[in-house]
């Protein structure tokens, strides 16, 4: 994975999507895993949304923190991503699973960037591009093949 060393100037919108991830998460819906996920999503305007995971009872129903953050975007407007960032305390660090990947994708820039975060800050930093290459997105169902 390709690891992007952040600008400083850049230093404080993150915080504030950092911020942003990090209160959702305190809503974080986890009743049976008690694996709380915060989420936010920032648009090229600047704009942030942010989502928590909610679980339920039928496992299946229940969504991811970057699932809430996106339908909170889409719902106010918003149709593109610039940076993501999923804060959670994991170990291993914390990174949008397949599914989510994939709601990413569809709205990603080509330059768009991934954050993952435990409660005491953002640990790595990586473009979108290598969490999912070869996706299939909006320009696989554009090019008609011949
Ligand atoms: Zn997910």
């Amino acid at each position: 994975m390709t690891v992007i060393l952040r600008d400083p100037a850049q230093s404080a919108a993150l915080d504030k999507l950092f911020a942003a991830a990090l209160a959702a998460r305190e809503n974080a819906y986890a009743p049976y895993s008690h694996f709380a996920v915060g989420a936010a999503v920032r648009t090229p305007a600047g704009e942030i949304f942010s989502g928590a995971n909610v679980e339920n009872a039928a496992y299946p129903a229940g969504c991811c923190a970057e699932t809430g953050a996106i339908a909170a975007m889409a719902a106010a407007g918003g149709r593109q991503i610039a940076e993501v960032l999923v804060v959670a305390e994991c170990g291993r660090g914390i990174w949008p699973c397949g599914g989510c990947r994939q709601r990413i994708a569809e709205f990603a820039t080509e330059d768009a960037i991934v954050h993952s975060a435990g409660p005491e800050g953002i640990r790595q930093s990586i473009k979108f591009a290598a969490l999912l290459p070869q996706a299939f997105d909006r320009q696989t169902l554009e090019s008609e093949s011949e």
